[in-house]
């Protein structure tokens, strides 16, 4: 089964191209980063103790 996204794709792709771009630079300029995580997943995450999401006081 596959699934279309509802934007239009070469734009979406693009999109994407430069967020990445934007996030690795912030990246390699030292940026932190934090965990995003859902609660309702990092409940039962079992990289909790990796990503120490408690340690960022998003928990
Ligand atoms: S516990 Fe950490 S790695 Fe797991 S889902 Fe949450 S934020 Fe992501």
């Amino acid at each position: 089964m596959t699934v279309a996204p509802p934007q239009d794709l070469p734009e979406l792709t693009q999109a994407n191209i430069g967020r990445l771009l934007a996030v690795f630079a912030q990246m390699r300029a030292g940026a932190a980063l934090p965990a995003h995580g859902v609660d309702d997943a990092c409940e039962y995450c079992e990289m909790r103790g990796l990503c120490r999401k408690a340690e960022w006081g998003a928990a």
